[in-house]
């Protein structure tokens, strides 16, 4: 589980970026975070993965306060809008690049590599390099790099957002399936409304730093907890 406790940010220019925000995520659930640009989403990620201090409050993981955890041993993976592959490895190598980081020998490497990229349907072309795929098979390699080592915990920031449309739509039920596959907890970012309502378990709304509402897509579309956030998913009146 990660659970936020009052969690604020300030940045040094004096940004007050995310206002005493608290969240649960449970076990196996599909979170999404979502709220237009600049509301304060990556700072939230980027505190749960550790690359950021919360100025104040707890950022919790499995029940023990991980303020002062090294991103290293946070058990998390992390896929980011430019990923970015290595041009020169084989898209098995760059798959499999952190089993051989973490010391699995060749032979386990190889099976895994070859499930995970299956999965993603991309087993048929482990031989090639990134510069030989198409964006939405680039994306899927980041994917699969970000996931082979099994995480505790996934951490997506729009992902998709650099794709085109139909793609997108392809993708989005390709990722929330493979996570409810292996069952891992994931928060993802976005700022697109029917990404996060086709996408979620829960959807957790933001506003200026601050947590308008947190529920399933259908109890925060039906009964929006705010004006502003009936008027940002466009719920009937
Ligand atoms: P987007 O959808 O555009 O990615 P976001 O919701 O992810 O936006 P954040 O990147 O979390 O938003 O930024 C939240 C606020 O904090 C913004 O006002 C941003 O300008 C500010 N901010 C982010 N990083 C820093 C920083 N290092 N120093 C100062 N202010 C920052
Ligand atoms: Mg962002």
């Amino acid at each position: 589980t990660v659970a936020l406790k009052d969690v604020t940010k300030v940045f040094q220019d004096g940004t007050l970026a995310v206002d005493s925000v608290n969240l649960d995520v449970n076990d196996g659930e599909f979170m999404v975070l979502l709220g237009p640009s600049g509301c304060g989403k990556s700072t939230v990620l980027r505190m749960v993965a550790g690359l950021e201090d919360p100025t104040s409050g707890a950022v919790m993981l499995d029940g023990e306060v991980a303020n002062d955890l090294p991103p290293r041993e946070r058990k998390i993976a992390m896929v980011f809008q430019d990923f970015a592959l290595y041009p020169h490895m084989t898209v098995g190598d760059n798959i499999g690049f952190p089993l051989r980081l973490s010391g699995v020998e060749p032979l386990p490497r190889g099976e895994r590599i070859q499930d995970v990229a299956s999965a993603l349907g991309i087993g048929d072309v482990l031989g090639r390099k990134p510069s030989q795929l198409s964006g939405g098979q680039r994306q899927r390699v980041a994917m699969g790099r970000a996931i082979v080592r099994r995480p505790g915990l996934f951490l997506m920031d729009e992902p998709l957002s650099n794709l085109d449309s139909g793609l997108r739509a392809e993708l989005r039920a390709e990722i929330s399936g493979l996570t409810r596959e292996l069952g891992v907890t994931t928060i993802y970012v976005t700022h697109d409304q029917a990404e996060a309502l086709t996408m979620a378990d829960r959807v957790a709304i933001m506003r200026k730093g601050v947590l308008q509402d947190v529920g399933t897509p259908t109890q925060v579309y039906g009964r929006p907890a705010t004006l502003y956030v009936a008027a940002f998913l466009g719920s009937p009146r």
